[in-house]
């Protein structure tokens, strides 16, 4: 039976989209237990803005997608992207729900990007670029990347891998090109094009179904109690469940132990032993930064009391200043966000004098957003 659109029942989880697909069919674990959502980082945001540039450009022109555009650097590297990379005939934002269980598939409509319905047995997803052959047997689909390179190549990436079924099983194509188009950090546009054949998508499918009915048996055995297996590794960074994930949770009951083994005692250790340190401080690390992000994340609807008089804030102290492309942003943020954040003397939220005499003065242009700092009440 269906769910309801929008929400996920209590106690259950939801499949996981285009994007997550690879890490759910290395760790059932990531989709299963409770998620701890975040405010996207700096890269994503910029990643964000690039898309959307892309996308406006191709519908608005490029100078009215430009004049969007607030932050200088991200402007520029816009502006760099050759958009004749990116043919008319392929369709911006697509949307499809891939039914797993009456292996069907349907272009649909969301209100908000990512905001997608609930329905047991389907997978979400949207392709950035979407488009057919001439002849309408091989569907299109690019992805387009602004991050780091990823460790899986074209033929091998389980977002394309479900866009190419769900858009191909939507409108009756046969086969798929998809590609990878990577955006560096000049603006140059790097395609890695894979081709998969009818047969291909057969076995993707079959591949998700699987991840549909293993995820199901994962979730009972979790209600029941049981402990499921959990695999580690680079697929872990920025898991939604980290926080809530009993591999991790047990990682850090040895932190004590290696902090204590830090102090001196290194080069008693073998290479071995050396290696198996290392690979704790770090998955530490993930953890401490996932932590940290839910902080900014609760900080991010007010101050966040933390007894003894003092508030957790985002605060800009008076060496950020910003240039005049910058200076409409951080007002509007300011504007946003004046209440929780905490100025001091050169900089007041809606001094925009100040602002501009502090440019002709030649402060130092920082982009910076304001950091989270415990601070005093009254500050
Ligand atoms: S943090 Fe890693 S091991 Fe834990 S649930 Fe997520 S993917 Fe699995």
């Amino acid at each position: 039976m269906r769910g309801r659109s929008g929400k996920r029942p209590l106690g259950q989880y939801r499949l996981p989209t285009g994007s997550s697909i690879a890490r759910a069919m290395a760790c059932a674990g990531s989709v299963v237990f409770p998620h701890v959502r975040h405010a996207p980082g700096p890269a994503a945001r910029r990643g964000t803005v690039i898309h959307k540039f892309i996308e406006e450009a191709r519908a608005i022109g490029r100078v009215k997608a430009l004049d969007n555009i607030k932050d200088d650097g991200i402007r520029n590297l816009c502006n760099a992207i050759d958009l004749n990379l990116f043919p008319p005939y392929l369709e911006s934002e697509a949307t499809y729900e891939l039914d797993v269980n009456l292996q069907t598939a349907r272009a649909i409509h969301i209100d908000k990007p990512r905001d997608y319905p609930y329905n047991a047995h389907c997978f979400y997803g949207t392709a950035d670029l979407v488009g057919f052959s001439e002849d309408g047997g091989t569907v299109i689909v690019i992805d387009i990347k602004t991050g780091r390179r990823l460790a899986d190549h074209a033929r091998d990436n389980w977002q394309l891998r479900f866009l190419a079924v769900a858009a191909a099983a939507a409108h009756g194509a046969k086969d798929a090109k998809v590609a990878l188009a990577y955006v560096n950090e000049a603006g140059d546009v790097e395609f890695e094009w894979a081709e998969f054949t009818s047969l291909d998508l057969a076995d993707y499918m079959e591949e998700l179904s699987w991840l549909d009915s293993t995820l199901l048996k994962v979730s009972e055995a979790v209600a029941s109690g049981y402990a499921i297996d959990l695999a580690i590794g680079s697929h872990c960074d920025w898991c939604p469940a980290l926080l809530n994930c009993p591999a991790h949770m047990d990682t850090m009951k040895s932190m004590d132990a290696d902090l204590a083994a830090t102090r001196g005692e290194l080069d008693q250790l073998s290479p071995e032993s050396l290696g198996k340190l290392y690979d704790r401080l770090s998955a530490y690390e993930t953890i401490l930064k996932e932590v940290r992000s839910s902080f900014r994340t609760m900080a991010n609807s007010g101050p966040i009391e933390i007894g003894d008089s003092k508030q957790l804030r985002f605060v800009s102290n008076n060496h950020t200043i910003i240039n005049s492309k910058k200076q409409d942003e951080f007002v509007q943020w300011l504007v946003a966000n004046g209440p929780h954040s905490c100025l001091r003397v050169t900089l007041d939220p809606m001094a925009t004098e100040t602002l501009d005499k502090a440019r002709e003065l030649g402060f130092v242009v920082d982009a910076k957003l304001p950091t989270l700092r415990k601070v005093n009440k009254k500050c």
